[in-house]
């Protein structure tokens, strides 16, 4: 699972928990990207933050891992590279990508897609206030993908961020480790 996880919180948890639990995966590995192809901005918070927020929110959940392999590789973080990685240190697993709803809808857009969708299956989970539309998918990515429904979070990373510059709560959005990281570091205090 791929994110810029500009902060981690409880809707990406329960994607990867149900995806795990619904599709009998081993473990959900989450990769904070460097620098994301398809956002307008970058990250707000840097990537040591943004790795350690991902350490604070799986602490202990055994079958969870926290991958800096995006963060530490120059320039745009492409997710075939990720999976070419992967690849060569893991040659006898079988990786499957999770993506939220509005990530599956522009997956024809993702760099390389067709080389990706010959190496990786895709979880497409449901997300508050956001459709798919499986009709504009190509049959080369919806032959890979399943469809899986998670009980709905309406939360996002930039309302967390709005929210925080507003000087509002965001507890109980993320875990309460993730929060006191936040506070304690003055992270998204300015927008
Ligand atoms: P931002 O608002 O900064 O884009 P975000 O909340 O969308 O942040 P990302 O790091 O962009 O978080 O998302 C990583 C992955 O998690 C994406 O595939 C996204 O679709 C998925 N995701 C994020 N939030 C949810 C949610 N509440 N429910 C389901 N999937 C989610
Ligand atoms: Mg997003």
């Amino acid at each position: 699972m791929g994110g810029t996880f500009d902060p981690i919180h409880y809707g990406h948890l329960l994607a990867a928990e149900t995806a795990r639990e619904t599709c009998g995966l081993d473990e959900v590995w989450f990769f904070p990207s460097g620098e994301p192809p398809l956002k307008d901005s970058g990250p707000q918070a840097d990537g040591a933050s943004r790795l350690e927020m991902v350490y604070r929110a799986i602490d202990f959940q055994p079958h969870f891992r926290a991958m800096d392999i995006e963060l530490e590789r120059e320039g745009t973080s492409f997710t075939i590279d990720t999976i070419k990685a992967l690849h060569e240190l893991y040659p006898d697993r079988s990786f499957s990508i999770i993506i939220g709803a509005d990530r599956v809808n522009d997956l024809p857009q993702w760099h390389e897609i067709e080389a990706l969708a010959g190496m990786v299956s895709f979880i497409g989970v449901t997300r508050a206030g956001e459709t798919f539309q499986l009709e504009q998918l190509p049959s080369f990515i919806a032959d890979k993908l399943t469809i899986i429904e998670m009980p709905l979070m309406d939360i996002s990373s930039t309302a967390i961020r709005n929210r925080v510059a507003a000087g509002r709560s965001i507890r109980f959005l993320l875990p309460e480790k993730v929060h006191s990281f936040i506070r304690r570091n003055g992270l998204y205090e300015s927008v």
